[in-house]
């Protein structure tokens, strides 16, 4: 079939009401499910509608086929549990596990073995039983463990008599469980599963009671966060109550990098500010302006006796996170020198942990770093104090309070 496609009509693939199979695969190919396009037909009594185009008018043409199957009425699986997922108060990590649950998609050794991707494996917790979803995340005694300790924590039954990968739990009518023990259930399987890796690839041993404590304390933070915090804040979904305080440096140079703004933010895991602070320093080089930053954040938070707290620090220089945790000398004498500072500052702090994040993430200490920039003066701030409009405005479209 010669097809011109800019003339190209539905009707060119139709025989009467039915698909014709010939010109659908001359058109897309040879993977199409022939049993699926016999079954359908074209019903022309109600008003059929394009979905795509092939030009789709500024928006991908993927993201009108996911907006399409979402909001598509009376699909084949309609079950509501679907949506109940994504409203729950968790981190979307935990709710993407949820869904992948649900699909019997975890890859537990079982879920692998089936493949035949490996051998039969027992239960890492209890070595009885294979490690099946249901196994591991329910009747494994460690699990059951796990659950009473869970119910204790929250002072509620949770009813999982359904079993785990139903789903049936996310029903409030027919389990009892209100949206917060759904939430508690799905956080508490991800630790589970948390543990169960650390338990394979780290050897770390499981303790049953920090699974509880960590899942519902998980569900707590995500329960009493502001709609802003969630939405725009990347700490509540990547960070716990464990690893802060956080502190976040960032600097801003001029075109011709003679000057550069120091910024940071120390904050604890639900987004209230601790301090933060800026100014401004001459530079000549990216490494210089960056190792400033941090030796200026590090040095204003020592002097407020607040140095030992801070458990993570981000910055959006992975050179500068490079040298630290390297021995290499730099060529400047002074950075060296700056540098070999700021390794005793963090021995003295009890050596937290260097994460780098991309400079999208690290905005409000970009945006403190400018105002360095700008003004030059050095401006600290601490809790407590009355902050000043342009502060205020600076951190809170990035969910700080
Ligand atoms: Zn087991």
């Amino acid at each position: 079939m010669d097809i011109d496609y800019r003339e190209f009509q539905i009707n060119d693939l139709l025989v009467d009401i039915h698909w014709n199979l010939d010109s659908l695969h001359i058109v897309f190919g040879n993977n199409l499910n022939d049993n699926l396009l016999c079954q359908s037909s074209v019903n022309y009594e109600i008003s059929n509608h394009w979905v795509w185009f092939p030009n789709s008018k500024g928006s991908k043409v993927a993201n009108k086929i996911y907006s399409f199957f979402n909001h598509c009425k009376g699909s084949a699986d309609s079950w509501d549990g679907w949506g109940k997922i994504w409203r729950l108060n968790v981190a979307p990590r935990v709710k993407h596990f949820t869904w992948l649950l649900l699909h019997n998609a975890v890859q537990t050794m079982e879920y692998l073995y089936h493949l035949n991707l490996g051998p039969q494996t027992m239960c890492t917790f209890c070595n009885l039983l294979p490690e099946s979803a249901e196994h591991l995340f329910l009747k494994c005694h460690k699990s059951q463990q796990i659950w009473n300790l869970t119910c204790s924590i929250i002072g509620k039954p949770i009813n999982l008599s359904q079993g785990i990968s139903s789903g049936l739990w996310l029903d409030q009518e027919m389990s009892g469980n209100d949206s917060h023990i759904q939430s508690v259930i799905a956080a508490t399987v991800w630790f589970i599963w948390k543990a169960r890796c650390n338990r394979i690839f780290k050897l770390e041993e499981l303790d049953c009671q920090l699974v509880s404590i960590r899942a519902t304390g998980h569900v707590r933070e995500y329960s009493y966060a502001s709609p802003l915090h969630l939405r725009n804040n990347f700490i509540i979904h990547n960070f716990t109550h464990a690893n802060s305080p956080i502190m976040m440096i960032a600097y801003a140079h001029n075109t011709n990098l003679t000057t550069a703004g120091l910024g940071f933010v120390v904050f604890e895991s639900n987004s209230s500010m601790i301090c933060s602070g800026c100014c401004g320093s001459p530079v000549i080089t990216d490494l210089e302006a960056t190792v400033c930053a941090l030796s200026f954040a590090l040095q204003s938070i020592h002097n407020w006796g607040l140095n030992c707290f801070v458990k993570t620090i981000l910055s959006s220089s992975a050179m500068l996170i490079t040298k630290i945790q390297q021995e290499t000398l730099t060529e400047d004498w002074r950075i060296d020198l700056q540098i070999q500072n700021i390794k005793k500052l963090l021995d003295e702090m009890g050596s937290p942990s260097l994460h780098s994040i991309p400079l999208s993430w690290n905005r409000a200490a970009y945006a403190l770093a400018l105002h360095g920039l700008q003004h030059h003066e050095v401006s600290l701030f601490h809790r407590g104090q009355d902050l000043p409009r342009w502060l205020m405005k600076i951190l809170r479209p990035f969910g700080f309070c």
